[in-house]
């Protein structure tokens, strides 16, 4: 069985009668599967107790991670979740510590709070700007003033960027303004954390080496099983101080993984496989938010589409809303994720080709149709 016919059964449904049914998931680039060099790398991959001493597997990514991140040393995680939280609480050891972290981040919005509710960090909310950036007059205002006899604010200790920002559709973080943040930072003595989940689209996308864009953070977490397909894992990188604490807490939180290096052998193939292409998520994403933008009633901000992320609007009188549409949609085998009643949101990962793309944008063509006509009918 070659790749083409194995990713095919992977990403078909099977029907009751044997047939296949077509399937575009373009829900997140999270449903990726692992590889065949992947799975076959897994399979053969040299393990140890990671916890007891160290797996060679996860000891070779870890370096290759620092090294290609420009950081001193690195440390697998299961999950971008985790790895945020341990950064998070690690820049905030000492108890009363502040964040200050977008109101449209990750971290603020879809960790379930984690970094408060278990690590009693609190945080300072600045307004993200629709390109994923806070305004930095807003990020220096945020920061606590300290010292003196103060008794009123917590002590801010940490900020917190996402690279690329997800929910303001994957925009990019340019390394000037990184650099503009970290500098803030060190002339207050705060730490800059970057979740760079997808900093490898960011970097794609900017024409950036990675290790210049998070030159001025302090740490990074970055995700293996988005966009580079595999199937767990995310690798926080830092300085040695910061990785020996992280590395504490990641089995405080029952994270220590014994023979891990079957998750890191994926994400070495991620790491040094699956970089290099994701500029052509990027390209069908760019189809995809150009052909849905040319159908009535949608609309897409096509200056907003840098990665593999795109938004689409319904137009306010549209006789149909945004969960309406997906359920008709996954009748033709085209899943995505809804964005409240008037809005979803697409991700183009390696399972999705400009095939895929061109039959998606067919059919939500058709069921635009079907629904808008059908409504006027009723
Ligand atoms: C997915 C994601 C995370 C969390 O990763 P999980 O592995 O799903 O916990 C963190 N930050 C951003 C920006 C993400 O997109």
């Amino acid at each position: 069985m070659n790749s083409g016919q194995l990713s095919e059964k992977m990403m078909g449904l099977v029907l009751a009668n044997g047939e296949m049914k077509r399937v575009v998931d373009v829900r997140s680039d999270t449903v990726t599967k692992p590889t065949d060099a992947m799975r076959v790398a897994m399979a053969q991959a040299q393990v140890d107790d990671d916890v007891l001493c160290s797996d060679p597997t996860a000891a070779t990514l870890q370096q290759q991670m620092a090294k290609i991140m420009g950081k001193e040393a690195a440390l697998f995680v299961p999950s971008g979740t985790m790895g945020n939280l341990i950064s998070v609480l690690v820049h905030c050891e000492v108890r009363g510590s502040e964040v200050i972290v977008g109101s449209n981040s990750h971290i603020h919005v879809y960790e379930n709070g984690g970094i408060s509710t278990i690590g009693h960090v609190y945080p300072h909310l600045v307004e993200n700007e629709t390109d994923g950036t806070m305004d930095i007059k807003k990020v220096e205002a945020a920061i606590r003033p300290s010292g003196g006899d103060d008794m009123y604010y917590a002590t801010t200790r940490l900020i917190c960027i996402e690279n690329t920002h997800a929910n303001s559709g994957g925009r990019c973080i340019t390394a000037e303004y990184t650099d503009k943040i970290g500098e803030l930072a060190k002339h207050h003595g705060l730490k800059l954390h970057v979740d760079g989940a997808r900093i490898f689209n960011a970097s794609t996308a900017l024409g950036v080496p990675v290790d210049r864009l998070v030159q001025a953070a302090d740490s990074v977490s970055v995700c293996l099983s988005k966009g580079l397909g595999a199937p767990v894992g995310t690798v926080i990188v830092g300085s040695h101080e910061f990785i020996a604490k992280a590395k504490k807490l990641r089995k405080t939180l029952g994270g220590g993984m014994r023979q891990v290096g079957v998750l890191c052998a994926a994400g070495l193939i991620a790491l040094n496989d699956m970089v290099g292409r994701l500029r052509e998520d990027h390209k069908n994403c760019r189809i995809l938010a150009e052909s849905l933008n040319a159908i009535d009633g949608f609309h897409v901000r096509l200056d907003a589409v840098e990665t593999n992320i795109v938004f689409v609007d319904l137009s306010v009188d549209s006789a149909f809303g945004a969960e309406e549409l997906c359920e008709a949609m996954k009748e033709k085998g085209i899943l995505f994720m809804p964005v409240g009643h008037m809005r979803f949101r697409l991700v183009t990962h390696h399972q999705i080709s400009e095939d895929d793309v061109r039959y998606a944008i067919a059919c939500f063509r058709d069921i635009s149709v079907r629904l808008q006509t059908r409504r006027k009918i009723t």
